[in-house]
């Protein structure tokens, strides 16, 4: 039968996760930690599965936990979501944006990305039907360039999709932008997607600036979070939506058939986790280590270390190592060399080449210490 996502193959992560396997490779590509979560995490969620929530939590998702995430974001951004009709817990971000783009595009409709983007929004968009518009960030800096992402606005854009701080580039939107981006959509109808999943990551004192801190944005923003990069347990696949409630009521419409709800002990015992807010305001200060361990590692090395602002990547310039382009280098780190890395191409539409490279610092000290002595010796 004829393909719906005829363009699309395996996601570079499980490709280059698989490959790292096969070649034994310190694993920097796919984005996770090789380290355990907080086993106090691990209790709670034991505890609400014996205490006998196993079976399905409202379609919404779990009381306690829409409660801690609206307390959340009201404590560090100041506006207040209600936690009954403005949050829903999702199986990850990926389900959220997902079930987002089902429930708001229609056939034709155009979708803003900014290249480069996380992989999955592209056929998301197909699959509802619509057209990715993909707009880049202006190479180099990966800064957002408005005067083009104005220019790529028609009556047909429902929606444009920003994700701060910025997988893959470990960009941080400034307030300058998040301000300059509210004046931008104030004379339109256009929805906002904001993923968010790394906002518990960003370094040297800088703070995350949500959507929900802007008027003009969260009036029209779907927000969208991932309990898995904030409490190291991707492999979970909680998340949470947060949007007014004429937005939620469209969202959960969708959601409702989708995936109904989320696994219920995950969800109670992130719920009590969350009484103490210490875990992901300390997070921070945690991966800033880790980002300075690796970088002071590669000193010396001949790839040319670009900036993190946020999340648990670092990119790389690796022109001076080989003249091959990025995908092909990727393969020659893995197989020659035992290091797994993600080429910046796969979040590119027409597989942009800038000779630079993703790895991911979620790791424990000695992995990063073992890769960037294999990346010193390239
Ligand atoms: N958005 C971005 C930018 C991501 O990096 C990821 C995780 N790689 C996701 C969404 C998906 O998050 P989750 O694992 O919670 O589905
Ligand atoms: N978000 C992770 C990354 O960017 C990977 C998630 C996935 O494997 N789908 O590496």
């Amino acid at each position: 039968f004829p393909s719906k996502l005829p363009n699309v193959g395996t996601t570079i992560f499980t490709v280059m996760s698989a490959l790292a396997a096969e070649h034994k490779a310190v694993n920097l590509g796919q984005g996770f930690p090789d380290f355990g979560c907080d086993p106090k995490l691990l209790d709670a969620v034991n505890d609400a599965m014996r205490a006998g929530h196993n079976q399905y939590p409202p379609m919404t998702g779990w009381p306690a936990l829409r409660e801690a995430v609206a307390a959340k974001i009201e404590a560090a951004h100041g506006r207040q979501y209600d936690a009954a009709s403005e949050i829903t817990i999702t199986a990850g971000a990926t389900q959220a944006i997902l079930t987002i783009i089902l429930a708001t595009v229609h056939k034709g409709d155009e979708v803003i990305v900014l290249d480069p983007c996380y992989d999955s929004y592209v056929p998301n968009i197909e699959l509802a039907g619509g057209v990715a518009v993909r707009v880049p960030l202006t190479p180099g800096s990966f800064r957002p360039d408005f005067a083009k992402i104005a220019a790529a606005i028609t009556p047909r854009t429902r929606l444009l999709i920003i994700n701060s701080p910025h997988n893959p580039s470990a960009t941080i939107w400034t307030d300058a932008e998040m301000r300059q981006l509210e004046a931008l959509l104030a004379p339109t109808n256009l929805m906002l997607v904001s993923d968010e999943v790394y906002e518990h990551m960003v370094y040297d004192g800088a703070q995350h600036l949500s959507s929900a801190r802007y008027p003009g944005l969260a009036e029209r923003a779907f927000i969208v979070s991932s309990f898995g990069k904030t409490f190291h347990v991707t492999g979970w696949k909680v998340g949470t939506v947060a949007a007014p409630a004429a937005l939620t009521a469209e969202f959960r419409k969708v959601h409702q058939f989708n995936v109904f709800t989320v696994n219920t002990p995950m969800q109670a015992g992130l719920a009590q986790y969350m009484q103490d807010p210490a875990p992901y305001l300390n997070l921070s200060a945690f991966y800033q280590a880790k980002r300075d361990l690796f970088v002071q590692g590669l000193a010396g090395s001949r790839l040319k270390i670009l900036p993190t602002a946020g999340t648990y990547f670092v990119c790389a310039d690796v022109s001076s190592v080989s003249n091959l382009n990025e995908a092909e280098f990727c393969q020659w780190l893995v197989r020659e060399h035992g290091v797994a890395a993600i080429p910046l191409s796969a979040f590119y539409g027409n597989g942009f080449d800038q000779r630079v490279v993703r790895f991911c610092f979620a790791k424990k000290d000695e992995t990063l210490i073992a890769a960037a002595e294999r990346l010193r010796k390239l």
